[in-house]
């Protein structure tokens, strides 16, 4: 199985590339953003992950692991796997080895979208106009979401790097031109 975790901070393009990655190597795409979002919202689990959420804190782990696994395991068939916004603290990122190793598989390899902070804060200002999320709209969200992924979310690159599976890619220029780092990285492989 190839199973890439695509990683970076908020506003650093993975749910956009994650749609080529998708495309061209036939794998699922799982984002936890986007399951979290997809959820019943007058559910118990909807209301609680929309509590942490818009507020641009992290869902616990607890709840993001069983969500994960989950997921996954709709697709028993998947040639592979894009994990898109998971794993996002070094707990998580124990499980899903622990999760992965438990059905004869591994994670493949970490690409990290690098972006400079003041980039991030531009893009998911001008993302608010079309998301509608509410994480989006308010500068102080933004800032509480980046400075969540440096204390608790950065660290999990180290965690992979560790493992010699880490490959930082630029994560500035046009769509395409990332498209095409990403690719080399992984066609490299
Ligand atoms: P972005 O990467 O643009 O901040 P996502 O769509 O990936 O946004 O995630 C939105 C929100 O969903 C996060 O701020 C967090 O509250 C929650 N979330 C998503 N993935 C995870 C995760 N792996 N662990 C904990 N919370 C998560």
């Amino acid at each position: 199985m190839l199973n890439i975790v695509l990683f970076g901070p908020p506003g650093a393009g993975k749910g956009t590339q994650s749609e080529r990655l998708k495309e061209k190597y036939g794998l699922v795409h799982i984002s936890t953003g986007d399951v979290f979002r997809g959820l019943d919202p007058e559910s118990e689990l909807g209301k609680l992950a929309k509590s942490y959420s818009d507020k641009g804190n992290l869902v616990p782990d607890e709840v993001t692991i069983q969500i994960l696994e989950s997921e996954v395991s709709k697709y028993p068939d998947a040639k592979g796997v894009i994990y898109d916004g998971f794993p996002r603290t070094t707990a998580q990122a124990e499980a899903l080895d622990k999760f992965l190793a438990s059905k004869g598989t591994e994670v493949s390899m970490m690409l990290s979208l690098v972006v400079p902070e003041e980039e991030l804060k531009k893009r998911l200002i001008a993302r608010a106009e079309v998301s509608g999320r509410k994480d989006d709209a308010d500068p102080a969200i933004i800032q509480n979401r980046i400075n969540t992924y440096n204390n608790s979310t950065a660290p999990v690159a180290d965690f992979y790097r560790a493992q010699n599976k880490l490959s930082e890619v630029d994560g500035v220029g046009s769509i395409d031109d990332i498209t095409n780092r990403l690719f080399a990285v992984i066609d490299g492989k």
